[in-house]
């Protein structure tokens, strides 16, 4: 039977909750989320009907701190994915050393069908709808597929007219006008480069001898290709939901970045126009010939119906549950490295809480100190990770979920369990 992306996500958290001997009754807490809420959003389109899409958020835990995780706008959302996202989102804040806890919400609609009026509408109308329970000391949203600045300077101005102030600190990933932090727009991409050249380093290889190939050219993909470029790397194949493009000796990532990002919204890689470049599929994409693989557009992408096919001898996960649990197995039988998205894409979630610090301070850091703080916090994370994978001598994943739910069960376990 085919696990959902939710059951893999549990199924993964009782194996690595045993392997720690954690008491169960824990563990069944860190099972269930804290808070769900699924909310109807009536919306008025352009041409003056009244759509009613479905929104969600999902407070997973708030153990550690105010919960923290991002918004998604996309047809296939379901209460049990967002609730899966917002589990990760708890891993994820422990491994990074940050003090907060997991959230995630989302809304299905197919944000391609409607207009940027229109989108303003419905999040402005998902923001009042979950307004009672989101908070700059409660649950903090930001960006996640297919929302942006754009997105959470509109929710930012929502709870603004409703509380009489303005308030900074209830979302991050904003605009540098509205109170963003510097970094923050490509803090995700800026994590998943720095955790594969140390990854690299650990395995004794060279950037420039290094041939990568990434699925997903948004937000997480497209820095994460423009920065490993920078570095040396040899980007050889890259996709969008469209379908992609691939070149052997190395793709013009600058150039295909000032192509697909020229417009707004941003163009399809479809459209690309360069004879050195072939046409390649997303399925295919992941069976390439590389040293590295980087998914980075949704989740289960690897499954037990491809991981026979993978070539790459290590996959930087840059979006969240790119693997399922039983692909995971296979990768680890076959020696496959996998740095897990709770760490590989910590990027993000680590500047969210350096712009909600410099929010709660009205005073902002520049880039250099943004960029060196996320360095030295993901790296502090990757090093513990690593050792403690060899010490266990266990897989990246198994280690960073052992480390993260020891960290979430010392605060519950702390805490007592309320009355
Ligand atoms: P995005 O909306 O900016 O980009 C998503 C990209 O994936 C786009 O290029 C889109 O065309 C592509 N895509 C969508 N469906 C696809 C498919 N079926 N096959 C191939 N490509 C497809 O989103 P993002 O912010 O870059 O997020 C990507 C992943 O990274 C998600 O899993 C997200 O949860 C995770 N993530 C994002 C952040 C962040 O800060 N944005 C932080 C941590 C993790």
């Amino acid at each position: 039977m085919v696990r959902s992306f939710y059951e893999s996500v549990l199924a993964q958290i009782d194996q690595e909750a045993k392997k720690i001997g954690l008491d169960p009754g824990i563990t069944s807490v860190i099972k269930e989320p804290e808070r769900q809420l699924i909310v109807s959003i009536p919306v008025v389109t352009d041409s003056d009907d009244i759509r009613v899409f479905t929104g969600y958020r999902v407070q997973h835990s708030s153990a550690r701190g105010p919960c923290k995780g991002g918004i998604r706008y996309h047809p296939l959302v379901t209460l049990d994915e967002i609730k899966a996202l917002a589990t990760l989102m708890t891993l994820k804040c422990a491994v990074a050393h940050i003090p907060f806890g997991g959230a995630k919400g989302g809304i299905t609609c197919n944000p391609a069908q409607l207009s940027q009026r229109e989108i303003q509408r419905l999040t402005k109308r998902y923001a009042a709808a979950i307004l009672p329970i989101i908070g700059s000391k409660t649950d903090i949203p930001a960006p996640d597929v297919n929302t942006s600045a754009d997105t959470m300077g509109w929710i930012m101005d929502a709870v603004s007219m409703y509380k009489g102030q303005t308030v900074l600190d209830i979302v991050t990933g904003k605009s540098l006008e509205l109170g963003g932090s510097l970094g923050r727009f490509e803090a995700t991409g800026r994590g998943v480069m720095l955790t594969t050249l140390a990854a690299l380093e650990k395995l004794h290889r060279h950037p420039k001898d290094t041939s990568i190939v990434i699925q997903g050219f948004g937000n997480v993909g497209s820095i994460a290709a423009k920065l490993l470029a920078e570095k040396g790397c040899k980007i050889i194949g890259i996709t969008d939901i469209s379908g992609g493009i691939y070149n052997p000796d190395g793709l013009d990532i600058p150039r295909i970045y000032n192509h697909v990002y020229s417009t707004k919204p941003p163009c399809l890689l479809q459209d690309y126009d360069d004879k050195k470049v072939s046409s390649v599929t997303n399925e295919e994409l992941l069976e390439l010939e590389t040293d590295i693989l980087i998914p980075a557009a949704l989740e289960n992408q690897i499954t037990l119906g491809n991981v026979d096919h993978i070539k790459a001898q290590l996959i930087v996960e840059g979006a969240n549950g790119p693997v399922t649990d039983k692909a995971d197995g296979v990768l680890n039988e076959k020696k496959i490295i996998v740095i897990p998205g709770i760490l590989a894409n910590s990027g993000g979630v680590i500047v969210s809480y350096f712009e909600w610090v410099q929010g709660i301070q009205s005073f902002f850091w520049d880039l250099k100190e943004v960029n060196a703080n996320l360095k030295k916090l993901i790296l502090k994370s990757f090093q513990e990770v690593w050792d403690m994978g060899q010490k266990e001598a266990t897989s990246l994943r198994s280690a960073a979920y052992m480390l993260s739910l020891k960290k979430v069960a010392a605060s519950l376990e702390q805490r007592g369990i309320f009355p």
